[in-house]
């Protein structure tokens, strides 16, 4: 029997429907990994604040079951089956690198005897500036407490030995370990149960930062124990540029009213909060580390982007699908780009998202990419070497994906 075709493989995709619940630029949208496409129904989600405001005014605050005050509390429940969390461990605010930020504050606190935190070498840049500038802020010089991990000399991936061995190197001076859930530039997915297992074994803690794992693969936060986590929610989450970020904090911590805190309004009881005393009494949930009111057309954004995806049957059946997508762009840039195209990406399914990291080996990788975009092949290039495609489930096509290989053959000849 022959390997399905596109078209087969289209035919028989019970996600198939949901591209037309997505306003997708012309041409081939394999970005989803940097900024998600445009669900339809979000422009109904925002509008529907924004007559709320036209005619309600500052009573929209109050008014109905939307009401503005309270509407962070409509998300958590359908973010935290998406990560694997508890509805209290979860909640959508700011953005993804002040969330690092709140959170380095409540878990990073070092002392002359622990003070480093591990990153990986290759760490998105806004990542490692956060880790460098919470270094200093607590008085220590990154020279010393900023440690990283590197893929071995001529390989582009991380193992994992070394990542777990590092943490054990470091064992007794190590404060905490921040990772990304799914590398950014790689697209390697690090095992993070292990890591955060390990982590805790010589006492440090683990945050990881799941910005392109989100929405993308299969996660179990609560249970493998990571003390917190953050992400954004413009990439595989769909919620259009500057999205809201989110973060995620382990049971555990919860009450634990000895972690340091940036203390704000949204974070205090709102039984009491509006009665403006300065008595911060902390919401017994995540939500305490809420500072600011929520931006509501962003939020508006998110529910309409959650509801989707719950549609479609959640993050389950989106990575089933995505795992076929995989397979069936593995098998295309095998049958005809091997050893001209070669993918950074690790093998194994549980090693990776729907990310490729695409290197051209013959020619000149840059003026691929500028062809690609030439044809409307929507890609990314990434310094120094990489171009970033990533079919996403819940709109891209099984044909997308043909199509992509077929200009690629093309452009590389
Ligand atoms: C996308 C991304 C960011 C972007 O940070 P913002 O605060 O949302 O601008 C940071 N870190 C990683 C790993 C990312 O993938």
């Amino acid at each position: 029997m022959s390997a399905p075709t596109a078209a087969q493989l289209d035919a028989a995709d019970p996600l198939a429907r949901f591209r037309d619940e997505f306003e997708i630029p012309e041409g081939i949208y394999l970005v989803g990994n940097s900024l998600g496409a445009l669900p339809r129904r979000t422009r109904d989600y925002v509008n529907i604040e924004l007559d709320r405001w036209g005619s309600l005014g500052v009573e929209g605050h109050f008014t109905g079951d939307l009401a503005w005050k309270d509407y962070h509390e409509l998300v958590p429940e359908q973010l935290a089956r998406l990560v694997g969390a508890y509805n209290d461990e979860v909640v959508a605010m700011n953005a993804l690198t002040v969330n690092l930020h709140l959170l380095m504050i409540s878990f990073y606190q070092p002392n002359p005897q622990r003070h480093k935190v591990l990153i990986e070498s290759h760490a998105f840049p806004s990542d490692h500036f956060a880790v460098e500038s919470q270094i200093r802020q607590r008085g220590y010089n990154p020279s010393e407490s900023l440690i990283t991990v590197s893929p071995r000399p001529g390989e582009d991936t991380l193992h994992k030995d070394d990542i777990l061995g590092a943490i054990v190197e470091h064992g007794n001076e190590l404060a905490l370990v921040m990772l990304p859930g799914v590398h950014y530039y790689t697209g390697q997915a690090l095992p993070m149960s292990e890591i955060a297992e390990v982590a805790h074994s010589v006492g440090a803690r683990v945050g990881f930062d799941i910005a392109h794992a989100a929405g993308n693969i299969e996660l179990q936060l609560h249970d493998w124990n990571v003390d917190f986590a953050a992400w954004c929610t413009y990439k595989y989450l769909n919620t259009g540029p500057g999205g809201v970020g989110c973060a995620f904090v382990h049971q555990r911590h919860i009450d634990n009213q000895m972690l340091p805190k940036l203390l704000g309004w949204w974070g205090t009881n709102p039984a009491t909060r509006f009665r403006m005393a300065t008595e911060f009494d902390p919401i017994p949930t995540v939500e305490s580390w809420q500072m600011s009111n929520a931006s509501i057309l962003p939020m508006a954004a998110l529910r309409s982007s959650l509801d989707i995806i719950d549609e479609a049957g959640g993050i389950s059946a989106l990575r089933r699908k995505s795992v076929q997508q995989i397979e069936y762009l593995d098998r295309r840039l095998n049958e005809s780009l091997s050893g001209r195209v070669v993918n950074l990406t690790p093998t194994p399914m549980h090693e990776r998202g729907c990310q490729f990291a695409l290197q051209v080996t013959s020619g000149n990788g840059r003026e691929v990419f500028a062809a690609l975009e030439e044809a409307r092949a929507f890609c990314d290039w990434r310094e120094p070497d990489v171009i970033r495609a990533a079919p996403v489930p819940l709109y891209n096509s099984f044909d997308d994906i043909d199509r992509f290989v077929t200009i690629l053959e093309d452009v590389v000849a």
